[in-house]
């Protein structure tokens, strides 16, 4: 951990990450008593303090779903009274200067970069020259390198200007707090904690599913793709938390060197090991390269070579112009030695998004049934319907970044292995299977995990499951 923050400064203040996450974020902050006294935007439009001011506003009665649309004035009266810009091209050498007049008087200040990549060395570096980087952390957004090779080069020029302990890098997912519970659920629980491990499980299955195209980001997204904008860096990393070994305490630390040695027993991709689809139409979508072999959705299967995992696939699933949005996982236990009752494979299911909850299925005898007659029965809880919302995942990277948790974010060498596995399917040139809307990808891609299938979402179970 690090000293509070008494300052931000958020680079690129003008942007869509700022409008549509990190102004809601900072309105929860100021609520909650946990906002740093100065707030203070950079971006080269013409905007003064109070268009930022009134920009703010409209950001968060239209971005901020809880509020729904109600704010609470003296709050934002509050975080308005925080916020000041400093107008000026990153370029150039004055705007630092005039952020240092009005970082003046404050004592350690967050730097957060809410700026195209291609300006993430360029701003640390001008940081560090005008005097900037002494007394803060710089936080960074993601993508993290577009491939091994230039994540390595984005460390080294970041670290040629922060040292290590005050690069704070952003996993959203990291502070979405469905995912927060998975180390807990599975080290804090007797009951799950002893059967995690080949000796019990047949399959883990990960989905993230979104009903939605690439809407009015064409180029952004064919120049990324599902694997760089979601495996990579968020699916990796909950891969990494249910896989990775008991962390020898709750340190931060000490849960990144796990995360970093699972890492490193999974081995590289090939392309075997994927299949990859795009949605019919995609190739319309403006900004898209008619030529494009840009996929929107990937299924593949990963390998851990680790005594826990040995024989364990871990499947992978994630696209555009599916069913329905769900992030899930689930964990397919083997049947028992002696299967005396045969019936469906008992599951562990955490449920992500769009809702946060955790379920057990298994198999009860139906009511009146003649002899064994297993249905399936789900045991488990809307998280959020009986404990109530919590924070939204920016609120909880922001306020890390404030108060110097880095529990909330990504080392940069967990990163780079990150990019190791996947390396060699980033950029493949091949055709991706055609799939259509509102379907589950290629039908190639259903058959990957073989006899058992892929689990169907939760939204299939949760009405006559759980509470
Ligand atoms: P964006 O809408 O294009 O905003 C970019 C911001 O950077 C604008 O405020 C722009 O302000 C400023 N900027 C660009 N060049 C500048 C320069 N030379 N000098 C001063 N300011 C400059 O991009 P974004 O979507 O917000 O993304 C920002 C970062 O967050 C990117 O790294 C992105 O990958 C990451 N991210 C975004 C999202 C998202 O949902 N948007 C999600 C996750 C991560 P002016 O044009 O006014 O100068």
């Amino acid at each position: 951990t690090g000293p509070d923050a008494d300052a931000l400064v958020i680079f690129g203040v003008t942007g869509d990450l700022t409008r549509k996450y990190l102004m809601p974020a900072l309105y929860h902050l100021v609520e909650r008593g946990e906002a740093p006294a100065r707030i203070v935007g950079v971006a080269r439009s013409g905007w003064d303090t109070d268009t930022l001011r009134r920009r703010a506003r409209e950001a968060i009665v239209e971005h901020d779903t809880a509020l729904d649309g109600r704010i609470d004035d003296a709050v934002f009266d509050d975080l308005a009274g925080r916020l000041t810009l400093v107008s000026g091209d990153l370029d150039e050498h004055e705007t630092y200067t005039r952020l240092g007049e009005a970082l003046r008087g404050s004592s350690f200040t967050a730097h957060y970069l809410a700026v195209p990549p291609a300006l993430f060395v360029e701003v640390a570096r001008a940081l560090a020259d005008s005097g900037l980087a002494h007394d803060s952390r710089l936080v960074v957004e993601k993508p993290l390198g577009d491939d091994l090779a230039s994540a390595r080069r984005l460390r080294h020029g970041l670290l040629a200007c922060f040292p290590e302990e005050r690069l704070y890098l952003v996993d959203h997912f990291l502070g979405e707090e469905s995912v927060r519970n998975l180390p807990l659920t599975r080290f804090g629980n007797g009951l799950l904690e002893p059967l995690w491990s080949r000796a019990h499980i047949d399959n883990v299955q990960i989905t993230m599913a979104e009903d939605f195209g690439v809407a009015d980001r064409g180029s952004f997204y064919d120049a990324a793709g599902a694997i760089r904008d979601v495996f990579q860096n968020h699916l990796l990393q909950l891969f990494a938390l249910l896989a990775m070994e008991p962390p020898l305490s709750t340190d931060p630390a000490a849960i990144e060197d796990e995360k970093l040695r699972v890492l490193r027993a999974t081995r590289t991709l090939v392309p075997e090991d994927v299949v990859r689809g795009r949605y019919d139409g995609y190739l319309d979508v403006e900004g898209v390269d008619p030529r494009s072999t840009t996929e929107t959705f990937f299924a593949l299967r990963m390998w851990v070579d680790a005594p826990r995992w040995a024989g364990v696939p871990f499947y992978v699933r994630s696209g555009k112009h599916l069913p329905l949005t769900s992030w899930e996982v689930v964990v397919e236990f083997a049947r028992p030695p002696i299967d005396l009752y045969p019936g469906p494979a008992d599951l562990v299911r955490f449920q992500l998004e769009p809702w946060s909850g955790a379920t057990i299925e298994t198999s009860l005898n139906a009511p009146g049934a003649e002899g064994d007659s297993p249905v399936p029965i789900a045991i488990g809880a809307d998280i959020g319907r009986r404990l109530g919302r919590g924070h939204e995942a920016y609120e909880n990277v922001l306020r890390g970044a404030v108060v110097g948790d880095p529990g909330r974010f990504v080392r940069f060498d967990v990163v780079e292995e990150s990019w190791r596995i996947v390396d060699p399917i980033v950029d493949l040139t091949s055709v991706p299977e055609t799939y259509e809307r509102g379907t589950y990808g290629p039908v190639s891609s259903l058959e990957l995990p073989g006899s058992s299938g892929w689990h169907p979402p939760a939204d299939a179970i949760r009405p006559h499951g759980i509470d």
